[in-house]
């Protein structure tokens, strides 16, 4: 080594400026190694992490290595310890005497000998690149969170795309679950509704338990998990093994699985639960379940707005007084059924009815009263028609019944019977006092092929049986 200085040009140098020399290499990292006679001259790095000179020679050097990176640096060592003087590079982990991890970034060449072949003296440089690795895994974790998260917002952006295109409850569910397959690997998965302390599967995906399919209801107090969840409306991540998870098929029971289950609130109440299981211990975390629980509340979403849009229906299409179906209702019913007679030629007919003289009974008992005979009067003529022949309430005190299958004078006679019906009923604000109903009637024919036209008709017909004198049925086209 000082033969190499010394021809170096460094002949001027001191012993102690040769010695603080060397100590200057060693600090910034250099080292050397002779191969052959297995001899070195550690660097301050090596003795800063606690290792001694001897510990560095041979192989006993990738002894201080990270278990994870010895193998990859032997065989790198060896291969290139084979000769070159090609200068190498090679990063590692080293686990310094107190058991602190450092990343290494090593540049090394060989010299020496009278060939590449018998190349076997080594100089180094170390360097401290931990800080450097540590920055790097640091962005490399911010741009996964990233992702992750970009992933997440895109799904919860299709979640609400999903609900906010249809007003049914299952193709919504359905598709809002096929998202989640995307970011969360589950293997079964069910939507399940609760009304009353009872739960009902709107939707499933994945092997579940025979006869578990949608529409099948059983109690939520039957199983503690389900009712753990819905009555802490709490999610639960369950992990291996879990027994007892009742949608999933009998000879999965005990079986390692994970495990998921998730309120549906809505309004602060759990309206139901959705689940989630995968075959093994590892698929699911806590990610997972966060992400669950955010897709839930889109969830809860259809199927609030399912409820509401049922309801909504609901009221549209019934009368709240009598309870009887509206024209929202009636008119596409009327229509189908029209369409069905022509094709496979039927007959059908058409009843209009309007109260007689129904002005005068609210002006004398008052319009509650009037309510209350409108809706008794429907009571009573609604028990003597078939239950297949619903009575629509037109508007005002005006209603209508439709007659498939009938003809006229079929129709005639069932209108007849609403007359004798009516004009025999009785109420608490006139007992003594009859009140009665006109009706006209109107068939389907070759001239009368549709509602409009078959309202008209039969409007026309009632209109002449008010003005023959009430309290009787004209049929239109029949009248003298
Ligand atoms: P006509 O025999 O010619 O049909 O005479 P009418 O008095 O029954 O006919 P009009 O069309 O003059 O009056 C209908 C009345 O029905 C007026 C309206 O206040 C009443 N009516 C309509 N809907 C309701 C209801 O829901 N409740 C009550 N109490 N009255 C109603
Ligand atoms: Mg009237
Ligand atoms: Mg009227």
């Amino acid at each position: 080594m000082l033969m190499f200085v010394a021809s170096g040009g460094l002949r001027s140098f001191t012993q102690e400026e040769l010695d603080q020399f060397f100590d200057a290499l060693s600090r910034l990292g250099i080292f050397f190694k002779d191969l052959e006679k297995d001899e070195v001259i550690p660097n301050a790095l090596w003795a800063e992490w606690g290792y001694v000179a001897e510990e560095m020679k041979g192989e006993r050097w990738l002894q201080a290595l990270h278990p994870d990176d010895r193998e990859r640096v032997r065989a790198r060592f060896n291969e290139y310890k084979q000769g070159s003087d090609e200068i190498t590079q090679s990063e590692y982990r080293i686990v310094t005497r107190s058991r602190e991890v450092r990343w290494i970034l090593s540049k090394s060449i060989l010299f020496g000998g009278d060939s590449e072949s018998t190349h076997h003296k080594m100089v180094a440089i170390d360097y401290d690149v931990t800080a450097m690795k540590e920055a790097e895994e640091e962005i490399a974790r911010a741009r996964a969170d990233a992702e992750a998260h970009a992933r997440e917002a895109e799904l919860l952006r299709e979640a609400g795309a999903a609900i906010a295109s249809t007003l049914d409850r299952s193709r919504a569910v359905r598709r809002v679950l096929s998202f989640l397959a995307k970011t969360v690997p589950y293997e079964t998965a069910t939507v399940q509704v609760l009304e009353e302390d009872v739960l009902e599967i709107v939707d499933c995906s994945g092997p579940v338990r025979r006869g578990w399919g949608p529409g099948t209801v059983h109690a939520l107090g039957d199983y503690p998990g389900y009712r753990r969840v819905v009555e802490a409306q709490e999610p639960e991540l369950l992990v291996c093994p879990v027994d007892e998870i009742p949608e999933l098929p009998e000879h999965v029971q005990g079986e390692t699985i994970s495990w998921i289950g998730v309120p549906l609130r809505a309004q602060a109440e759990a309206v139901g639960i959705l689940t989630l299981s995968a075959p093994d211990c590892e698929s699911f975390g806590q990610e997972h379940l966060r992400l669950a629980t955010s897709i839930a509340d889109y969830v809860a979403l259809a199927i609030q707005n399912a409820r509401l849009f049922e309801e909504a229906h609901r009221a549209a299409i019934t009368d709240p007084l009598t309870g009887v179906y509206t024209r929202y209702w009636f008119i596409p019913y009327v229509e189908q059924e029209i369409a069905a007679a022509l094709r496979d030629p039927t007959p059908l007919s058409l009843l209009v009815f309007d109260l007689d003289h129904f002005k005068q009974l609210n002006d004398t008992y008052g319009h509650p009263a009037g309510d209350d005979v409108l809706a008794g009067l429907i009571r009573a003529i609604s028990g003597v028609l078939r239950a297949a022949n619903p009575i629509c309430r037109l508007g005002g005190e005006e209603f209508a019944v439709l007659l498939p299958g009938a003809d006229v004078d079929v129709a005639q006679a069932v209108a007849n019977r609403l007359c004798e019906t009516a004009a025999a009923t009785r109420y608490d604000c006139c007992p003594e006092r009859p009140v009665t109903i006109s009706v006209g009637v109107a068939g389907l024919d070759e001239t009368c092929r549709e509602y409009r036209e078959l309202l008209s008709r039969a409007d026309k017909a009632l209109y002449r049986a008010k003005a023959a004198g009430r309290n009787r049925v004209v049929v239109y086209g029949a009248e003298g």
